[in-house]
């Protein structure tokens, strides 16, 4: 018989691959890029040092800014610039008007009265407070920015004055806002109205600083 010899496919053999064994007491675990040069983690870490540095650096200038330099600037400036809110109510509110007039001249300690409660740091409740006006006088003083202050000038605003025992009067301020300072006498003259904003200013420098 004649004709092509038949062939016989040779199995394909599949390469043997060797298992890998690892020893996970020995082995460090492996990085998927190439190795760090020395130099490049230096880098690194200063990338990550120096801002954390800086940070730490400005904290702690901004801190000892705020107490050594803009908080005394700042508590200077507010003193010394006081602006009261215009809130008359009675006979008392006639000693602080005199108290800004040529013969006593109040602005020249640089208190300067204003008519907006968002432009006044300064409360000076003058007169008799009734319970029909206490919710108007807590709304300007919520209205007035922080840091503010108030001042309750004469016996009214302190504890009620003559009227005191009257079922429609407010027996003191501080009932409704809080007060930081006193002014006796019914009424006080305008001296003891300057006299009260010196003190004030005094004690928003202890308070301030
Ligand atoms: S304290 Fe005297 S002066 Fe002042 S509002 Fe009262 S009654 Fe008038």
């Amino acid at each position: 018989m004649t004709g092509a010899p038949a062939t016989i496919a040779k199995p394909v053999v599949a390469p043997v691959v060797a298992p890998v064994v690892s020893s996970p007491s020995t082995e460090l675990p492996m990085v998927s890029g190439p190795a760090v040069p020395f130099l490049e983690i230096e880098t690194l870490r200063a990338r990550e040092f120096i801002p954390a540095a800086k940070e730490s650096l400005m904290a702690l200038m901004t801190e000892q800014a705020q107490g050594k330099v803009i908080r005394p600037t700042f508590n200077w400036a507010g003193r010394n610039s006081l602006f009261p809110l215009h809130w008359g109510l009675a006979c008392c509110a006639i000693e602080f008007a005199a108290a800004f007039g040529a013969r006593w001249d109040a602005e020249r300690f640089g208190v300067v009265p204003r008519s907006s409660p968002r432009q006044c740091d300064l409360l000076i409740v003058n007169g008799t407070v009734t319970w029909k006006v206490a919710h108007k006088l807590i709304t300007l003083y919520e209205q007035m920015p922080e840091p503010k202050w108030v001042i309750a000038m004469g016996n009214c605003a302190t504890g009620g004055g003559p009227f005191r025992t009257a079922y429609s009067v407010v027996p003191g301020v501080d009932k409704l806002v809080p007060v930081d300072l006193y002014i006796a006498g019914c009424p006080p003259r305008p001296e003891a109205l300057l006299d009260g904003i010196l003190k004030l200013e005094e004690l928003i420098r202890e308070r301030g600083e």
